[in-house]
């Protein structure tokens, strides 16, 4: 049984060398098209659903940035990942009474969308005495019942949250709707570069446009040229995910 177990992970750790392998030399080499380089890229790790031993290999690798989609599953593993020399960001929708559980734990969370969620990571953070890093998360594809600021509010979102105490805002992060052609996905991606540029440009105190995280398994280097900076990658790195 436990010999069994251990052969599942060394066939899982083999294959996330050979993926992170492939995907860093697709990053490198958009990161060079786009007149960049390997290391002014981010390569998250999107980690929902995969075993703690699996991503602790992954930063043994060199993976530095992983992410997680749900507060249940991030505390659950929280115990086990070796944080040494790799941030942990929080990744999904995230609820105003679960940010307790998150602060002090997490260096990012990606996906504020709303003033009240920013309000309380903010009233959290400043009790414990900590500051949180954040991404506005913009709904670009303006599609009903998904997270994100609607793009003619992301301005205002930006004001109300810059005031707050113990709170950070260092850029922005969107999912593109799925299931749409290359043409469409590299327009969504290149508004949201519009609005990263803009928004820089206007120098809003406590706001540093400083990271543009937008790419998935099937689009991060269509994400890279079309100007993201950092990119969270699930299943091209970890395989299909398998859901308990
Ligand atoms: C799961 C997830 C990803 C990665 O998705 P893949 O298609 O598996 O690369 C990226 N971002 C978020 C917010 C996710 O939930």
């Amino acid at each position: 049984m436990m010999e069994k177990s251990l052969n599942e992970f060394e066939q899982r750790f083999r294959s996330l060398e050979e993926n992170y392998k492939v995907i860093q030399n697709t990053i490198a080499e958009a990161a060079v098209k786009s007149g960049r380089d390997l290391k002014d890229i981010t390569l998250l790790a999107a980690t929902k659903t995969v075993p703690v031993e699996v991503i602790n290999h992954g930063i043994e690798l060199g993976i530095d940035h992983i992410g997680e989609n749900r507060v249940q599953e991030l505390c659950e593993k929280y115990p086990s990942y070796d944080l040494a020399h790799c941030e942990l960001h929080f990744i999904g929708h995230l609820q105003t009474n679960k940010v307790k559980k998150l602060i002090g734990k997490v260096s990012m969370i990606q996906s504020v969308d709303s003033v009240k969620l920013a309000e309380e990571i903010s009233r959290v953070s400043l009790s414990r005495n900590l500051t949180t890093d954040i991404l506005v998360e913009v709904n670009i594809g303006k599609e009903e019942n998904k997270s994100g600021v609607l793009p003619e509010n992301l301005k205002d979102l930006i004001e109300q949250i810059a005031v707050l105490p113990s709170l950070r805002t260092r850029g922005l992060m969107a999912i593109p709707p799925a299931d749409t052609d290359e043409k469409e996905t590299q327009g969504y991606f290149t508004k949201m570069h519009q609005y990263f540029v803009d928004i820089r440009a206007k120098n809003i105190d406590n706001v540093n446009m400083e990271f543009l995280s937008m790419g998935m398994s099937s689009d991060y280097s269509l994400a890279i040229l079309s100007g993201a900076n950092m990119v969270r990658v699930g299943s091209a790195l970890f395989g299909s995910r398998i859901y308990k």
